[in-house]
């Protein structure tokens, strides 16, 4: 093992195994209720009232202590619950943002009020938040971002514009980086975290429809917009420092290689008892590399229950397991081609076909690009 990237052997604990059967058999009785149907990628199926029924089970906020509504599990047993939603194509989309990276944060970072105010609403699957970084001339460049928070009396008006706000519109909060200060030589400095309420006055959702044309991410419109003290996440110009501490956590867990996981296993149906050469070299191929992804992904869980800051190991399963996920279409589709005439439009492997070859293009940008990764990477290893 190199000493710069750790991916120790992850070993599960003796829980999990019952608790994955827990979460099989909840998925199946509900979806005999007929309350959800499968599909394919973490960020286009939301359900609140699914998400309230995961709370209620104790799967939102599943590391976090109890005084603050969490139920005090590991990062290994929190792994083995997304896992088994994300295969099943479960509809995690609209919590997935404040239990992965919203409510830890809070927890690192936030007063005890937030605390008491933010995380039991989370962990019980009330309130949903989403990320507001991007802007119309800044995604990858983080630091040029040009939304402006002005300290007033009691708080702070802000006024900007966030693009590809995934599902702010389903959404009670946003974990919004602001300018609080002018720019400086060093371009990270005074940005700041808020937690942006999006019914307050001034917020303007708009959707901005994907390749798809299905309304999955946003523009916000911030006019003016007051936002008491107590909005304030962090200290005031500690933005870039605690992006950057979420990093492992956006980048490192199975919804990084999981999104047309779905795809794979119809193929490997399609394919039936005795797949013909191809298809079983092509899914023998991606079973082996989905193994290994695994594997990296759970150690990074290991790590982050240690309480490391494993970015560079995350940029590598968000890198790796990126290039699978688009890779699965591309190979999907070579060995087993779409034939609409013959197959017909309701063909189940095409419809899944589709929503996986639509959804691919977007897999590589968000949460970070393969060249932004690349870079990380690279510096991590001390090679620029
Ligand atoms: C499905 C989806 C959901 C998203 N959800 C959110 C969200 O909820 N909240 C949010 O804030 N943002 C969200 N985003 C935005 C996402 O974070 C940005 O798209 C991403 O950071 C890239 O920024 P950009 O689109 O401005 O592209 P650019 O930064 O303009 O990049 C364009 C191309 O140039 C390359 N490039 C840029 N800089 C360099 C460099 N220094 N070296 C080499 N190559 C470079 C990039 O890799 C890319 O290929 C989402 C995006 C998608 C696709």
């Amino acid at each position: 093992m190199s000493d710069i990237l750790r991916f120790a052997p992850p070993t599960l604990p003796p829980t999990a195994e019952a608790l994955r059967r827990e979460v099989r058999d909840f998925l199946a009785a509900e979806r005999a209720k007929g309350t959800w149907a499968p599909k394919g990628d973490f960020g286009t199926n939301p359900d609140p009232a699914f998400s309230r029924k995961l709370g209620e089970r104790g799967w939102i906020g599943m590391t976090w202590p109890r005084r603050y509504g969490g139920h005090e599990r590991t990062m290994l047993e929190r792994y083995v619950v997304t896992e088994e939603l994300l295969v099943a194509g479960a509809p995690v989309t609209v919590h997935w943002i404040a239990d992965r990276q919203s409510g830890p944060l809070i927890l690192r970072v936030g007063t005890e009020e937030q605390k008491l105010r933010f995380l039991p609403r989370i962990a019980r699957g009330e309130i949903f938040f989403c990320i507001g970084m991007s802007e119309p001339d800044s995604g990858s460049d983080l630091a040029s971002i040009r939304t402006r928070a002005t300290k007033v009396e009691g708080g702070w008006r802000i006024d900007g514009r966030k693009v590809w706000t995934s599902n702010a519109h389903l959404c009670d909060y946003a974990i919004t980086l602001v300018r609080t200060g002018p720019p400086e030589p060093d371009r990270h400095s005074n940005l700041s975290q808020f937690i942006l309420d999006l019914r307050a006055p001034g917020v303007s959702i708009r959707p901005i429809r994907n390749l798809a044309g299905n309304h999955d991410f946003n523009e916000m419109v911030l006019d003016d917009v007051f936002l008491a003290d107590d909005l304030l996440i962090g200290r005031p110009g500690d933005g870039w420092k605690q992006v950057t501490s979420e990093l492992a956590y956006e980048r490192s867990g199975p919804e990084r290689f999981l999104s047309t996981y779905r795809l794979l296993t119809a193929l490997v149906d399609r394919g039936g008892a005795a797949p013909d050469d191809r298809v079983a070299e092509t899914t023998g191929r991606l079973v082996a590399h989905l193994w290994t992804l695994r594997g990296m992904s759970l150690s990074i869980a290991g790590m982050l229950q240690a309480g490391e800051t494993p970015n560079l190991e995350a940029a590598c399963v968000k890198d790796l397991g990126n290039a699978f996920e688009r890779a699965i279409p591309e190979v999907a589709r070579l060995v087993a081609p779409r034939t609409a005439t013959v197959r017909g439009a309701n063909d189940p492997f095409d419809a899944i076909l589709d929503e996986a070859v639509l959804n691919a293009p977007s897999i590589t940008l968000r949460g970070g690009t393969r060249e932004i990764l690349r870079g990380i990477i690279a510096r991590g290893l001390g090679l620029r």
